[in-house]
């Protein structure tokens, strides 16, 4: 049976990390968030996030604008929070709604205060190799890694997915830890012969259930991303109970990379006030 990596726990410890750290440094650093309409789920992402700054002592603004709302007054939100000095990191929610390009809206937070590293800047310094921070979910899971005490330096890693969220981003993380690399999407002619050489999986597909016992290697690592709503209960992209017998290690949906989504974006808040508030800066 494989071992079953608990983010709640992982993600609880970060939390507590950064509270001390914060308090050590006497610092309250600010995340503000930014809701455009009022999807059922962003509402409920956005109302943790909330929370989370609160149980690590962190200042939180949250902006629930009306769907209607034209771009150009969510950028003059956006240009307004670059200035305050409470806030470090901004983050909105996405999907937006139709009228609304997402990216622009992102590419409005200047670089220093893009807590979700989502930014065309961001991601530009992620390829390059010089980012301070990179994208929360991602962060997340190469932290899960880590604490299980995995090596990667010549691993063979296969993401599926591509997006900007998380697929690109994990590639890029594995590889700078000296993984090699494999990139798998929608159009992948044979999906078990790609995931059946993997040492680590990472499947952010958004396909409930797709990833079951034959395409995984005995032993591999099993990162879950995906959140599905099936009926009234949440569902990963892997079967989990099939999988669970083959892996060496997997996430559970819920309970795996969602808290630690939500820990590293605090984690990010806190890097971006340390370089915020420096005197240097
Ligand atoms: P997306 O829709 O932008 O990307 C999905 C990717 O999966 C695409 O690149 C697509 O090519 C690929 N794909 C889809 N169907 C496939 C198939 N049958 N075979 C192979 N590849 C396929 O989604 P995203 O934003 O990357 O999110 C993916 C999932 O992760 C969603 O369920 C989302 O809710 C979840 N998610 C979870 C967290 C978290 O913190 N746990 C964070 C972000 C996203």
């Amino acid at each position: 049976m494989a071992q079953i990596i608990d983010g709640n726990r992982i993600a609880r410890s970060i939390r507590s990390q950064i509270r001390r750290q914060a308090k050590q440094l006497g610092l309250t650093p600010g995340l503000a968030v930014v809701q455009i309409g009022s999807d059922p789920s962003s509402t409920i992402y956005v109302n943790h996030k909330e929370k989370d700054c609160h149980r690590v002592n962190f200042y939180s603004e949250v902006h629930r604008l009306p769907a209607d709302i034209n771009q150009n007054d969510v950028l003059d939100l956006i240009a307004g929070l670059n200035q305050s000095d409470k806030i470090d990191g901004i983050i909105t929610q996405m999907p937006t709604p139709e009228h609304i390009d997402g990216q622009t809206v992102i590419n409005a937070i200047k670089p220093g205060k893009d807590v979700d590293a989502l930014g065309t800047i961001s991601q530009g310094n992620l390829l390059i190799g010089r980012h301070q921070i990179a994208p929360c979910t991602p962060t997340g899971i190469i932290r899960l890694i880590d604490e299980i005490g995995v090596k990667v330096e010549g691993k063979r890693a296969v993401c599926l997915g591509r997006s900007t969220l998380v697929g690109k981003p994990i590639g890029l993380l594995l590889m700078e830890r000296q993984a090699t690399i494999t990139y798998c999407h929608s159009r992948t002619v044979d999906l078990t012969a790609e995931t059946s050489q993997a040492d680590i999986l990472v499947v952010a597909a958004g396909r409930p259930q797709m990833i079951t016992a034959e395409m995984i290697k005995p032993g591999a690592v099993v990162i879950d991303v995906g959140i599905n709503r099936v009926g009234t209960e949440l569902v990963g992209d892997v079967d989990f109970e099939a999988v669970s017998a083959v892996a060496g290690a997997i996430t559970p949906v819920p309970g795996g990379v969602g808290p630690m989504t939500r820990a590293i974006l605090l984690e990010n808040t806190l890097k971006l006030a340390v370089e915020n508030r420096s005197p240097a800066s």
